[in-house]
């Protein structure tokens, strides 16, 4: 589905209007794969001069976030990021808790043995959040 049939069928689902504004928002997440906070999606919305005011990117980050278009991170540092997940494979994070630089990984063995311990346990997992936390090895890094 196109990404403009998507926005117009969560927004007609929540009684909300389907707006340019809405639209650049969901543009704005889509064109990349960077994990964003509000602020810095609202900033770049700003320099390509676009008439979104910062409530608007707020609360359509937060219908999107609802209707799983959108991934919401908590990274531990009360600064929530956000990503695009429509279309996009699932995938988990490394951060580094100096430069706060996010890494994405897919690791097949980890994703069958979370499923494994979940059936031991007794569960069927709908969903998982598995988030690696450590120092980066790059030299530009600032613990360097
Ligand atoms: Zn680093
Ligand atoms: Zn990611």
């Amino acid at each position: 589905m196109h990404n403009t049939d998507k926005l117009k069928q969560i927004l007609h689902k929540k009684n909300l209007r389907y707006t340019q504004q809405r639209q650049e928002v969901w543009d704005e997440i889509c064109s990349t794969n960077e994990h964003r906070d509000a602020e810095d999606i609202y900033n770049s919305l700003r320099k390509r001069q676009t008439n979104v005011s910062r409530a608007t990117v707020y609360r359509t980050i937060d219908v999107l976030v609802k209707n799983n278009l959108v991934r919401r991170l908590d990274l531990g540092d009360g600064r929530s990021r956000f990503e695009n997940k429509m279309g996009i494979a699932h995938h988990d994070h490394i951060v580094c808790l100096d430069c706060r630089k996010i890494v994405e990984f897919m690791n097949e063995e980890i994703e069958e043995i979370q499923e494994q311990v979940a059936k031991e346990m007794g569960f069927e997992i709908v969903r998982h959040v598995h988030q690696l936390f450590g120092h980066c090895l790059d030299e530009k890094c600032p613990n360097k």
